[in-house]
Protein backbone atom coordinates (compact mmCIF):
# COMPACT_ATOMS: atom_id res chain seq x y z
CA UNK A 1 0.00 0.00 0.00
CA UNK A 2 1.46 2.82 -1.19
CA UNK A 3 1.89 6.31 1.33
CA UNK A 4 -1.59 7.96 -0.45
CA UNK A 5 -3.80 4.83 -0.13
CA UNK A 6 -2.44 4.96 3.43
CA UNK A 7 -3.72 8.63 4.44
CA UNK A 8 -6.67 8.02 2.55
CA UNK A 9 -7.88 4.99 4.96
CA UNK A 10 -6.67 6.82 7.85
CA UNK A 11 -9.01 9.91 7.44
CA UNK A 12 -11.52 7.37 6.73
CA UNK A 13 -11.40 5.71 9.77
CA UNK A 14 -11.06 8.86 11.51
CA UNK A 15 -13.96 10.12 10.05
CA UNK A 16 -16.69 6.87 10.96
CA UNK A 17 -15.01 6.79 14.45
CA UNK A 18 -16.12 10.97 14.62
CA UNK A 19 -19.56 9.79 13.78
CA UNK A 20 -19.58 6.96 15.63
CA UNK A 21 -18.77 9.27 18.37
CA UNK A 22 -21.00 11.63 17.92
CA UNK A 23 -24.34 9.13 18.03
CA UNK A 24 -22.68 8.36 21.15
CA UNK A 25 -22.61 11.72 22.77
CA UNK A 26 -25.91 12.66 21.52
CA UNK A 27 -27.42 9.50 23.34
CA UNK A 28 -25.19 10.32 26.53
CA UNK A 29 -27.06 12.90 27.82
CA UNK A 30 -30.59 11.25 26.40
CA UNK A 31 -33.48 9.56 29.00
CA UNK A 32 -32.64 5.78 28.68
CA UNK A 33 -35.40 4.38 27.44
CA UNK A 34 -34.54 0.61 28.86
CA UNK A 35 -35.94 -0.47 32.45
CA UNK A 36 -33.72 -1.72 35.26
CA UNK A 37 -35.98 -4.76 34.99
CA UNK A 38 -37.22 -6.19 37.28
CA UNK A 39 -36.83 -3.96 40.08
CA UNK A 40 -38.37 -1.01 37.45
CA UNK A 41 -41.65 -2.55 35.51
CA UNK A 42 -42.99 -0.57 32.60
CA UNK A 43 -46.87 0.70 32.77
CA UNK A 44 -48.90 -2.03 31.33
CA UNK A 45 -51.99 -0.99 29.00
CA UNK A 46 -55.20 -0.76 30.70
CA UNK A 47 -56.56 -3.56 28.52
CA UNK A 48 -53.46 -5.63 28.24
CA UNK A 49 -54.34 -9.50 29.12
CA UNK A 50 -51.95 -12.24 30.09
CA UNK A 51 -52.99 -15.43 31.29
CA UNK A 52 -56.83 -16.72 32.55
CA UNK A 53 -57.70 -16.31 36.01
CA UNK A 54 -60.76 -17.66 38.32
CA UNK A 55 -63.19 -14.74 39.66
CA UNK A 56 -65.07 -15.49 42.86
CA UNK A 57 -68.38 -14.68 44.76
CA UNK A 58 -68.11 -11.91 47.91
CA UNK A 59 -68.62 -15.15 50.30
CA UNK A 60 -65.10 -16.48 48.30
CA UNK A 61 -67.05 -19.23 46.60
CA UNK A 62 -66.17 -20.11 43.02
CA UNK A 63 -68.20 -18.50 40.63
CA UNK A 64 -67.56 -21.43 38.15
CA UNK A 65 -70.07 -23.59 37.69
CA UNK A 66 -68.24 -26.19 36.10
CA UNK A 67 -70.18 -26.23 32.36
CA UNK A 68 -66.80 -26.98 30.43
CA UNK A 69 -67.97 -24.55 28.19
CA UNK A 70 -64.41 -23.16 28.35
CA UNK A 71 -62.44 -26.12 27.86
CA UNK A 72 -64.29 -27.14 24.76
CA UNK A 73 -63.56 -24.00 23.20
CA UNK A 74 -59.89 -23.19 24.49
CA UNK A 75 -57.92 -24.03 21.06
CA UNK A 76 -54.76 -25.28 22.83
CA UNK A 77 -56.69 -27.53 25.19
CA UNK A 78 -55.02 -25.66 28.24
CA UNK A 79 -57.89 -26.44 30.47
CA UNK A 80 -58.78 -29.40 32.36
CA UNK A 81 -62.31 -29.34 34.58
CA UNK A 82 -63.16 -31.87 36.75
CA UNK A 83 -67.04 -31.58 38.23
CA UNK A 84 -67.59 -31.93 41.57
CA UNK A 85 -70.72 -31.49 43.55
CA UNK A 86 -71.41 -29.42 46.57
CA UNK A 87 -71.42 -30.01 50.45
CA UNK A 88 -74.65 -29.48 51.92
CA UNK A 89 -73.80 -30.61 55.43
CA UNK A 90 -75.42 -33.09 57.25
CA UNK A 91 -78.69 -31.29 58.08
CA UNK A 92 -79.65 -30.95 54.61
CA UNK A 93 -81.84 -32.49 53.15
CA UNK A 94 -80.55 -33.98 49.64
CA UNK A 95 -82.70 -34.27 46.35
CA UNK A 96 -82.59 -37.22 43.93
CA UNK A 97 -80.42 -35.68 41.76
CA UNK A 98 -77.92 -34.22 44.21
CA UNK A 99 -77.67 -37.92 45.95
CA UNK A 100 -77.35 -39.01 42.24
CA UNK A 101 -74.58 -36.74 42.30
CA UNK A 102 -72.97 -36.97 44.78
CA UNK A 103 -72.66 -40.60 44.59
CA UNK A 104 -71.50 -39.93 40.53
CA UNK A 105 -68.52 -37.91 41.96
CA UNK A 106 -67.14 -37.49 45.64
CA UNK A 107 -64.71 -34.87 44.50
CA UNK A 108 -65.36 -31.57 46.47
CA UNK A 109 -63.30 -28.49 46.52
CA UNK A 110 -63.88 -26.11 49.49
CA UNK A 111 -67.34 -25.91 51.20
CA UNK A 112 -70.57 -24.52 48.87
CA UNK A 113 -74.03 -24.30 49.97
CA UNK A 114 -75.63 -22.91 46.88
CA UNK A 115 -77.01 -25.32 45.42
CA UNK A 116 -74.30 -25.49 42.14
CA UNK A 117 -72.34 -27.22 40.37
CA UNK A 118 -68.67 -26.65 40.93
CA UNK A 119 -65.46 -27.84 39.59
CA UNK A 120 -63.80 -29.57 42.40
CA UNK A 121 -60.34 -29.67 39.74
CA UNK A 122 -59.58 -26.78 37.68
CA UNK A 123 -56.25 -26.55 35.84
CA UNK A 124 -54.99 -24.48 33.38
CA UNK A 125 -51.61 -25.03 31.65
CA UNK A 126 -49.81 -21.79 31.20
CA UNK A 127 -47.34 -23.32 28.94
CA UNK A 128 -50.18 -24.63 26.49
CA UNK A 129 -52.21 -21.26 26.90
CA UNK A 130 -51.83 -19.27 24.18
CA UNK A 131 -53.68 -16.43 26.00
CA UNK A 132 -56.50 -15.86 23.63
CA UNK A 133 -59.35 -14.67 25.95
CA UNK A 134 -61.73 -17.54 24.24
CA UNK A 135 -62.37 -18.63 28.06
CA UNK A 136 -63.21 -15.40 29.27
CA UNK A 137 -65.51 -14.53 26.38
CA UNK A 138 -67.45 -17.98 26.14
CA UNK A 139 -68.10 -18.10 30.32
CA UNK A 140 -71.61 -17.36 31.37
CA UNK A 141 -70.38 -17.02 34.81
CA UNK A 142 -67.98 -14.34 34.34
CA UNK A 143 -65.86 -17.16 36.37
CA UNK A 144 -63.35 -16.82 34.01
CA UNK A 145 -61.20 -13.79 32.89
CA UNK A 146 -57.84 -12.70 31.77
CA UNK A 147 -55.43 -11.59 34.04
CA UNK A 148 -52.43 -8.75 33.75
CA UNK A 149 -49.87 -11.06 35.78
CA UNK A 150 -46.90 -11.82 32.18
CA UNK A 151 -44.74 -12.74 35.03
CA UNK A 152 -44.59 -16.85 35.36
CA UNK A 153 -42.14 -18.97 35.50
CA UNK A 154 -41.10 -22.76 36.77
CA UNK A 155 -38.47 -24.73 36.75
CA UNK A 156 -40.67 -28.00 35.93
CA UNK A 157 -43.25 -28.37 33.61
CA UNK A 158 -45.93 -29.63 36.29
CA UNK A 159 -45.11 -26.20 37.91
CA UNK A 160 -46.87 -24.40 34.77
CA UNK A 161 -49.86 -26.19 35.74
CA UNK A 162 -52.22 -23.80 37.95
CA UNK A 163 -54.87 -24.96 39.80
CA UNK A 164 -57.81 -23.42 41.62
CA UNK A 165 -55.61 -22.03 44.68
CA UNK A 166 -53.18 -20.86 41.97
CA UNK A 167 -55.81 -18.82 39.16
CA UNK A 168 -57.78 -17.57 42.04
CA UNK A 169 -55.01 -15.03 43.57
CA UNK A 170 -55.51 -11.73 42.50
CA UNK A 171 -53.10 -11.81 39.26
S1 LIG B 1 -56.76 -17.88 27.04
FE1 LIG B 1 -57.20 -19.18 25.23
S2 LIG B 1 -55.56 -20.70 25.23
FE2 LIG B 1 -55.56 -19.75 27.27
S3 LIG B 1 -56.85 -21.09 28.51
FE3 LIG B 1 -58.19 -19.47 27.70
S4 LIG B 1 -59.04 -20.33 25.81
FE4 LIG B 1 -57.27 -21.58 26.36
S1 LIG C 1 -65.07 -21.00 34.00
FE1 LIG C 1 -67.04 -20.44 33.06
S2 LIG C 1 -67.06 -21.49 31.09
FE2 LIG C 1 -65.44 -22.44 32.32
S3 LIG C 1 -66.49 -24.21 33.28
FE3 LIG C 1 -66.58 -22.47 34.72
S4 LIG C 1 -68.55 -21.50 34.31
FE4 LIG C 1 -68.11 -22.81 32.55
Amino acid sequence: MNTKKQENSIIEISKNLLIGLKTTIKTFFRKPVTFQYPREKREIAERFRAFPKLNVNNDGSLRCVACFLCQTVCPSEAIKIKSGYVDYGDNHELTERQKHNHSLDKLKYGTYNDGRRHPSSFDVDLLRCICCGYCEEICPEEAISMGSNYEVAFYTRDEGIYGIEKLTKSW
